[in-house]
């Protein structure tokens, strides 16, 4: 913790001497304000007519954001890798159509500027989080960016990858806890939620919370998303997929459409408790 004392992330230090939270403005959403940032889609963006029906049903059920990845880290080679730019084309269009903020991953800074161009917020996978030239090129990037803890990364090497794109002059920096390898195996990850208040002590970034992949179950993603937001989370971001048992990547832990519109309503209670509005 005291490494941080004299670093951009650092609440103390926030910019311009206030002591306020970072606020990043994206088409109408506020993220790190007292409305929740609600980003759903599926893991991959799989068909124009797959993503468009989802993102139909997640905006009627409140979402404020739309993600969907078109170049996927894969444990494999062989699995689906991702729709590549014709992903990014369809990631696009259905957030134009939808008038939502579009966000996906870039794996590789060769495709830095293309991603800019399609996405309205860049992604930075739980891979990459170690990745500090591609973190440095972000930074001089205009994008806000979202960094996924590392897999097995502290809370001090997380906040330390965030204060690579911030050093190279970006400021709009989200933090993002998608749970971190342990000794666990009935889920897939450990999500942390700790971490999530720590970090909101520490730092003035905003703070959302996967618990898609923080669990990899879809029955616990509701529960998770609650608990993020009485933790503290600024918002959620889950995999939502129309037929999940069909999805090329990710099925386990998506939720249907209906699951989302129950989570929407589940997690309204808390939101309102902790003084978060879910909807603009
Ligand atoms: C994802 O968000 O689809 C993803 C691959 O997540 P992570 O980088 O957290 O594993
Ligand atoms: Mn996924």
């Amino acid at each position: 913790m005291s490494t941080l004392t004299d670093k951009l992330a650092n609440r103390m230090l926030v910019k311009k001497g206030d002591k306020t939270n970072t606020i990043i403005k994206v088409k109408g959403c506020a993220i790190g304000s007292d409305q929740l940032a609600i980003v759903a889609g599926p893991c991959a963006v799989e068909s124009e007519d797959l993503f468009k029906e989802t993102a139909f049903k997640v905006r009627g059920a409140g979402a404020s954001m739309l993600r969907g990845g078109a170049f996927k880290p894969r444990t494999s080679p062989y699995s689906f890798q991702g729709l590549g730019e014709k992903g990014l084309k369809i990631l696009t269009k259905v957030g134009e159509e939808m008038n939502m903020a579009v966000i996906t991953e870039v794996m590789d800074s060769e495709d830095i500027s293309l991603v800019s161009e399609h996405a309205d917020i860049i992604q930075i996978g739980a891979r990459n989080m170690h990745n500090f030239s591609l973190l440095r090129k972000l930074g001089r990037c205009e994008r806000p960016v979202i960094l996924k803890r590392g897999m097995a990364a502290t809370i001090e090497e997380w906040l330390l990858a965030a204060e690579y794109i911030l050093d190279a002059g970006n400021e709009q920096v989200i933090l993002c806890e998608r749970g971190v390898r342990t000794s666990e195996t009935w889920t897939r990850n450990t999500l942390d939620l700790a971490a999530v208040a720590l970090v909101k002590e520490l730092s003035h970034l905003p703070v959302l919370v996967d618990p898609s992949h923080g669990t990899g179950i879809r029955s616990l993603v509701t529960p998770m998303s609650k608990a993020a937001i009485a933790a503290g989370a600024d918002g959620i971001m889950v995999e939502v997929h129309p037929h999940p048992e069909k999805a090329l990547s990710d099925g386990d832990q998506s939720l249907t459409p209906r699951g989302f519109s129950q989570l929407m309503r589940e997690i309204e209670p808390i939101a309102l408790s902790t003084g978060r509005r879910i909807r603009s």
